[in-house]
């Protein structure tokens, strides 16, 4: 590596641990991206990167991608990440977690930290018994639990924020939805639609996944290759990202799409424009699925559902205020997200001269 502060996305970043520690294996890279809203939460992928070099960028490049989540989703938090350096499913151990842990205990509450991609609720609790400054527990030791309902709650209620921009109707009721990914947020996505009467076509490499909601929400099944040409009003991306792209757009039939993956325009600025072209209406996917962030972020005061799920319902106002930005300025919807979000973070910063005592952020847990 030439030098870390080349690196293209260090820039705007506010402060980047290297966190080593031989005796325990640890090898850890925490990125703060901006704490001008508040700490800057955000989850612990552990990944076998091929270089320390991809281990930075990527930590850096998801941290400021937690910024504008938390700063859209009117959460009092800021964006950070953090990776661990190895194989999830042959390195991790107790002492790693608690090291990892005691770094994250060192930054005083300026970072707090949850699950990722390669982490689990159980590794969290081994974190949790060096630091306070974790999210994304179990909801026997009072955390979260699964957030994926409320990030279903959270797509369906950016959904019908869209439906209502196209068709100016409230209700969803007698439209077509294609889901592509009916596991976790899938298939509790697909309840809220059944609840309101929409035909629902699903796919999924996972049989058992396709049998449950065509049982129970009788979603018809269609093959994974299948789900782009579907004379539908609403695709949902509940699988992979990157599925919006070159080979997809000239397919897709659908007026809006609204699902909760996520990273799922392969090319932002490219694909988003094509999307304006196109006159589909992209609800972007960091805004639409931020139940998941607010469920954890829920944690921090106590956890309580109920103000979880009321939170992930402003998901419909957040994106009717990034359509009308969108309009306002003729700029395509991922674009205007990102306007709102970094609006929200300047004007915060006007705060920046009123002298606040120090607060401890995760000031009611009885830890
Ligand atoms: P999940 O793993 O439970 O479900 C994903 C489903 O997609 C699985 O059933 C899988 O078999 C299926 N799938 C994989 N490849 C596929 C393909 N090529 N075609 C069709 N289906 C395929 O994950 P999840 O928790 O439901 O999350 C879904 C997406 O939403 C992910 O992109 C995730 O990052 C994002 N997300 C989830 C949450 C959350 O609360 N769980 C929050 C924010 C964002």
């Amino acid at each position: 590596m030439e030098s870390v502060f080349d690196e293209m996305n260090f820039r705007d970043h506010e402060q980047v641990v290297f966190c080593n520690d031989p005796d325990t294996g640890l090898k850890s890279i925490i990125a703060i991206h901006n704490t001008t809203i508040g700490p800057a939460l955000g989850g612990c992928r552990m990944w076998n990167y091929n270089s320390e070099k991809d281990a930075l960028k990527d930590v850096l490049r998801l941290s400021r991608s937690m910024s504008y989540k938390a700063a859209i989703a009117n959460l009092n938090l800021g964006g950070g990440k953090a990776v661990i350096m190895g194989d999830s499913k042959r390195d991790k151990s107790e002492i790693l977690f608690r090291s990892f842990g005691r770094f994250v205990q060192g930054l005083g509450g300026r970072y707090i930290t949850a699950e990722d991609v390669g982490t689990s609720v159980k590794d969290m609790e081994w974190v949790r018994m060096e630091t306070q400054y974790v999210t994304g527990i179990s909801r026997a030791l009072g955390g979260s639990g699964d957030p994926s309902p409320v990030t279903a709650f959270g797509t369906f209620m950016g959904m019908k924020a869209a439906v209502k921009k196209q068709l100016g109707k409230d209700s969803l009721s007698g439209l077509k939805v294609s889901i592509q990914g009916v596991g976790h947020v899938g298939y509790h996505l697909c309840k809220y639609l059944h609840q309101e009467n929409v035909e629902i076509f699903a796919t999924d490499i996972d049989q058992q996944s396709l049998i449950k909601v065509s049982k129970d929400f009788n979603a018809t099944v269609v093959n994974p290759d299948e789900i782009y040409d579907l004379d539908v009003d609403i695709y949902a991306p509940c699988a992979l990202g990157a599925t919006i792209n070159n080979e997809t757009i000239p397919k897709i039939k659908a007026f809006v799409i609204a699902g909760a993956a996520n990273n799922q325009l392969e090319d932002e600025s490219k694909h988003g424009q094509q999307l304006k072209q196109k006159g589909i209406l992209y609800a972007p996917d960091y805004a639409i699925n931020a139940g998941g962030l607010i469920n954890v972020a829920n944690e921090i005061d106590g956890y309580n559902r109920e103000r979880a799920f009321n939170q992930a319902e402003g998901i419909y106002e957040t994106l009717m205020t990034i359509f009308a930005t969108a309009d306002e300025e003729n700029i395509p919807t991922n674009e205007a997200a990102e306007k709102v979000a970094i609006n929200r973070m300047k004007e915060v910063s006007k705060l920046r001269n009123v002298f606040l005592p120090r607060q401890n952020p995760m000031r009611k847990r009885d830890n």
